[in-house]
């Protein structure tokens, strides 16, 4: 029989693995901090649970640590890891330090069915779902989890895809009996994925970001095939439907709004012309929102280019003076293929790899 993992459990999920195996309740709270506070690497480090029950959890669990493979720095500090799955896959997890703060941007699938034309995940196609516990290895694996102040679902995957277990990953991440962190550090991306949105606004506390980057259906549906599916005029009907502010306010009293983000790659003479901005600021109208500019980075055989950072400044301060709060965002990693749009896989699960994942791939456009 095939052993279950124990990480990326809920309190609810331990308190049935405490049943079944004749353990007392407590000791789903007692396997629980061993999991999400003390961070374990093996079940017989549990040592205030008896020997003949850590024998027993042993006999049907495995606990689910996995250690990155492979670790690349980029100039600017940013670090890329490459994490083993569950189920035998590879997904990219990227550490991003400033001076403020340390994000770590996280992946929620193997590959993406989205197929964005512009994003290197696109073009990897679909491999798998990644489990609670594979979305949480890459958190609290990562060494440099200490210093970490904010997670974005933006790594590989449409989150919203995944919907039960990136539910369940911000449950752990953010319950007292988990990793106890403010929702308002954690930021899940979405192409708009209408099937699931209302599910996540309604289930958890955390940030929204919603994948934008062209601001009519018409120009989007061209290069996200998602929007065929779920038209942004939809997503934004959705989203103007949700009281962000009260809907905060109900689950932490005193707590600043839950945010609201546009991510908008700024793409030259695609979607960076006068008209588009007085588009993007029509589409938002009445949204309490902010736009994320981000660079683009080069694919290989893609026909886009990159907006100059002048016209990006240029469009920031037009959203801001609209009303539309702009940001630019820095481009980190993109030496290493960590930036935005840039993370892929696909070459390095074909592979067999050895313990240190020191097989170099030889594409030229994927980094591993
Ligand atoms: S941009 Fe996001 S949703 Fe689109 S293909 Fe890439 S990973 Fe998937």
């Amino acid at each position: 029989m095939e052993k279950k993992t124990l990480s990326g459990m809920t309190l609810a999920e331990l308190e049935n693995v405490a049943y079944e195996l004749g353990m007392p309740k407590y000791a789903s709270k007692q396997i629980a901090t061993w999991l999400y506070t003390k961070q374990i690497f093996s079940i017989s480090e549990m040592s205030n649970i008896s020997k003949a029950f850590r024998e027993k959890l042993e006999e049907h669990y495995v606990l689910g640590r996995k250690q990155p493979i492979k670790k690349v720095k980029s100039k600017d500090g940013t670090v890329k890891y490459l994490f083993p799955t569950q189920s035998g896959h590879f997904v990219e997890t990227v550490y991003i330090p400033t001076a403020e703060r340390a994000t770590l941007c996280v992946s929620s699938q193997v590959g993406c069915k989205m197929g964005c034309s512009f994003c290197m995940t696109g073009r990897q196609g679909f491999q798998a779902q990644l489990t609670p516990a594979d979305i949480l290895n890459q958190i609290y694996s990562l060494p440099e989890f200490a210093t970490l102040t904010n997670i974005v679902f933006m790594g590989q995957g449409e989150p919203l895809d995944n919907i039960d277990n990136v539910l369940r990953t911000c449950e752990i991440m953010t319950a007292p009996y988990g990793l106890a962190w403010s929702p308002k550090r954690i930021t899940v991306s979405t192409v708009g994925d209408l099937k699931n949105l209302r599910k996540f606004l309604n289930e958890s506390q955390c940030n929204i970001a919603i994948s934008l980057h062209f601001p009519t259906s018409a120009l989007r549906a061209e290069y996200m095939p998602a929007e065929k599916a779920w038209p942004i005029n939809k997503v934004v009907e959705v989203l103007k439907d949700y009281d962000f502010c009260n809907a905060e306010l109900q689950w932490h009293e005193g707590a600043k709004q839950r945010r609201l983000s546009f991510e908008y790659i700024v793409f030259a003479g695609l979607n960076d012309s006068h008209r588009h901005r007085d588009q993007l600021v029509e589409l938002l109208k009445g949204l309490d929102c902010r736009v994320n500019l981000i660079p683009f980075h080069t694919i290989p055989d893609s026909p886009f280019t990159a907006a100059p950072e002048k016209r990006m400044k240029e469009i920031r301060d037009y959203l801001t003076y609209k009303g539309v709060f702009s940001t630019l965002r820095a481009s980190r990693g993109e030496d290493i293929m960590a930036a935005c749009g840039l993370l892929s896989t696909k070459e390095r699960n074909k592979k067999k790899l050895n313990n240190y994942g020191r097989k170099e791939n030889t594409r030229r456009h994927y980094s591993w």
